[in-house]
């Protein structure tokens, strides 16, 4: 026997747990994008900069004296960052938190949700999960072992004259506690919500809250967007409200924080007792995070604590120019002929694309909803990037909504500017006989 034939591999390589999670919308998306798109408004990460004090502080970080920078540091988080985030989100929440026990630091608000799904969800625990979600939540609770089980914010109709906003969609009450029972081992939430720049109100929050104590459940709070809201809309803290403390635990990223998202700076912020488990995911796979990157973002807490609520808030002015970024692409996208929904937060905005229906080719016999082939012909054929709403629902809820795309507006002018002049001659061509 030749040692080719031998050298073969017959077993099945793919351990158990992938099974069902290996398909991922983004490669296509992000494929289609590369060869079509003039202007990608598909991709949820700026084409600005990060803030120049936070760049300056990576270049002082890897540049200064302090050589022990460029080397291994605390795993659970380098020293200045966890003491900083204790007394910046210490003040926010109301706790006193231990720099060492209270926060750990994750490789982005991603290795947070991975090390939350490994340490808390057994085989056979329910996670609750608020449709449309951030994709990589049902994937993550499946690996674990778990069973995502869905609920969906469902859309009411606004008032007479009033465009849809984000507050619009809203969970029924009867429906989301018909989904805890026995096996509820945690829910998710994301506010503000990506995709759809839902913030999530108090009262929606105390009702969410209450059913979690009620039912002793764990919350995992996705809050990367907490700095990301508009129009005066408060964002409320869920770990803040009574009871959720010791249950929840607050995740969120200095990516959307400072518009560094390719830094993967993220963190958790929890009771000792819940973190302890992350701790023992993190140090068994990850281990660390890049200790400059954790320096300078301890630098731009610092920076940013002393000029809270003054004008120079890097955190108050981000929101007020994404805002206006907002308006512009809602206006723009409004020309053509879309409904956009407004989104409180985030930096995502939702549109209605139903009255393109004539202009996308039917495709029978394929259960592929008509917002995924609408973002795949306007990216083919107007050059325009965004991704289908679908993508946010999981499988067989892929069609209940599936006529809106979300587009991302962390955007410079001049890429603004490009998607508007898509959208006007697009508008022309309509008005054309
Ligand atoms: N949660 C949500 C809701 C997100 O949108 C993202 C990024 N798109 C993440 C988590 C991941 O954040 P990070 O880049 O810090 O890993």
């Amino acid at each position: 026997l030749s040692l080719h034939l031998q050298a073969k591999m017959s077993r099945p390589v793919q351990a158990r747990r992938l099974e069902g999670v290996d398909q991922n919308i983004w490669v296509e998306f992000v494929k289609l994008a590369a060869t079509y798109a003039t202007v990608n408004l598909g991709q949820g990460f700026p084409d600005f900069p990060p803030p120049a004090f936070l760049r300056e502080a990576f270049v002082r970080a890897v540049s200064g004296e302090n050589h022990m920078l460029h080397q291994y540091t605390r795993a659970f988080g380098h020293p200045p960052l966890v003491k900083i985030l204790a007394e910046f989100f210490g003040k926010l929440l109301g706790q006193e938190l231990d720099p060492l026990n209270n926060v750990m630091v994750t490789v982005g608000a991603y290795q947070a949700l991975f090390c939350c799904f490994q340490a808390l969800v057994d085989k056979g625990d329910e996670v609750i999960i608020i449709e449309p979600f951030f994709d990589c939540y049902e994937p993550m609770v499946k690996m674990a072992g778990g069973t995502p089980v869905f609920v969906p914010l469902r859309p009411k109709v606004p008032g007479a004259g009033k465009p849809m906003s984000s507050a619009d969609w809203q969970l029924d009450p009867a429906e989301l506690a018909s989904k805890f029972g026995e096996r509820t081992k945690a829910l998710v939430l994301n506010s503000p919500n990506n995709p759809l720049g839902k913030v999530f109100g108090r009262g929606e929050l105390q009702l969410i809250a209450e059913l979690c104590v009620k039912h002793d459940v764990l919350c995992i709070s996705d809050e990367v967007y907490e700095w990301l809201v508009y129009d005066g809309k408060e964002h409320i803290r869920i770990a803040s409200l009574p009871g959720m403390w010791e249950r929840t635990i607050s995740i969120s990223s200095a990516g959307k924080t400072f518009s560094a998202t390719g830094w993967k700076v993220g963190w958790t912020v929890g009771p000792s007792r819940l973190l302890q488990h992350l701790r023992t995911v993190h140090q068994n796979s990850i281990y660390h995070c890049a200790t400059a990157a954790q320096e300078a973002v301890a630098m731009g807490f610092r920076w940013e604590l002393e000029r809270r609520g003054q004008a120079d808030s890097y955190f108050t002015q981000l929101a007020r120019e994404l805002q206006g970024k907002r308006d512009r692409l809602m206006r723009s996208l409004e020309a053509v002929g879309m409904t956009p929904i407004v989104p409180e937060g985030t930096y995502f905005l939702v549109a209605d694309v139903s009255a393109f229906a004539s202009d996308v080719p039917e495709a029978p016999g394929s259960d592929e909803p008509f917002d995924s082939r609408f973002a795949k012909w306007m990216v083919k054929n107007k050059g325009l990037a965004a991704i289908p709403l679908s993508a946010f629902y999981s499988g067989p809820h892929k069609n209940d909504y599936g006529r809106f795309i979300r587009f991302c507006f962390a955007k410079e002018e001049a890429t603004l500017e490009a998607a508007n002049d898509i959208l006007q001659k697009w508008k022309q061509e309509k008005a054309a006989p």
